[in-house]
């Protein structure tokens, strides 16, 4: 299948820019899976009930072009609403469990409500037992796919929770050690608005980056700059307390775009900076600012991944 997401942080962009931007990003992956697509956007605040920023779900069987077609009939979001800061995420179907439609396409969600959204590319080899978990603590399953088990148990893991300030990457973190099989994954959220996680173990996942704004000289981390021409405004750093590494992206993270998809056909026409996730990487982006992890590093392990440039 295809995934591919976008995220805008302080760089408005109206709804219909962003719905263009995830349906071309779709329609270059196409030839990866085409039975049926769908996306995951913000709805508009004011015609939510309890001015939360819900998420509303558009999925179709069929091509990206029948999604296409779809966006555009839900008169109840607006086109030309600017949203400055929003996370959209996107994915075209290579069915493996459950048949082609439009419920069992993704995105797939936790609840009614649509807390927490995914896509993913890969296959769940032990769905069935988390799904009979689930099952038995009350959890309901509208497809039939092995994915949906993910939206569900991170919305176990969030219900569950002991601390009110775990991050939306501690629980894709908790989620994943849960998880057999192959998997790229994007998560979305409505309890983290304007936030994104990706992680992958077998299944390809990258991330392109694109800043809006000039960098100043506190963005050039005097280590690399010299070493790694491309990369002068990124800054890797070892994390502290397991030692496993992070990259990120320095200064406010205003002004910054995200693009994460399965293959670099579907970013390059908007950034040639990309960093390819390796397995069990977990990556952040919070307040405009992306970081990277592996889940489980050992110490001492080699911990520099950087950024690329796409020629
Ligand atoms: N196994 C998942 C499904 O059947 C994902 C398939 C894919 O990678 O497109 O929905």
């Amino acid at each position: 299948c295809g995934i591919f997401a976008y995220l805008n942080y302080c760089v408005p962009r109206t709804r219909k820019e962003i719905f263009e931007l995830l349906v071309k990003g779709l329609m270059r992956l196409e030839y990866r899976g085409y039975d049926s697509a769908g996306i995951a956007v913000d709805g508009d605040k004011n015609t939510t009930k309890d001015n939360n920023q819900d998420i509303v779900l558009i999925k179709k069987k069929g091509k990206v072009k029948a999604l296409d077609e779809e966006l555009y009939k839900k008169d109840c979001m607006n086109l030309e609403a600017v949203l400055g800061t929003h996370f959209g995420i996107a994915h075209t179907r290579w069915a493996t469990h459950g048949e082609p439609n439009a419920i069992n396409s993704h995105p797939h969600r936790s609840d009614k409500n649509n807390e927490f959204v995914v896509i993913h590319n890969g296959i769940i080899t032990n769905y069935k037992e988390l799904k009979k978990y689930l099952n038995s603590k009350g959890y309901e399953f509208e497809s039939e796919t092995d994915t949906e088990v993910i939206p569900k148990l991170i919305k176990y893991v969030y219900d569950n929770r002991e601390r009110d300030d775990l991050s939306f990457s501690t629980l894709v973190e908790r989620v994943i050690q849960q998880l057999e099989g192959a998997f790229a994954l994007v998560f979305k959220s409505r309890y983290f608005p304007g936030e994104a996680v990706a992680t992958r173990r077998g299944s390809p996942l990258l991330i392109g980056v694109r800043s809006q704004h000039e960098l100043s000289a506190e963005h050039i981390p005097i280590q690399y700059n010299i070493l790694v021409k491309s990369i002068y405004w990124i800054k890797i750093h070892n994390r502290p307390e397991d030692s496993s590494t992070a990259v990120s992206v320095t200064g406010d993270g205003k002004g910054m775009e995200y693009y994460f998809a399965s293959d670099a056909s579907a970013i390059i026409e908007h950034t040639n900076k990309v960093i390819y996730l390796e397995d069990d990487d977990i990556a952040a982006v919070v307040s405009g600012k992306l970081s990277i992890h592996r889940l489980n590093r050992q110490a001492g392990e080699d911990p520099v991944r950087a950024i690329q440039t796409l020629q």
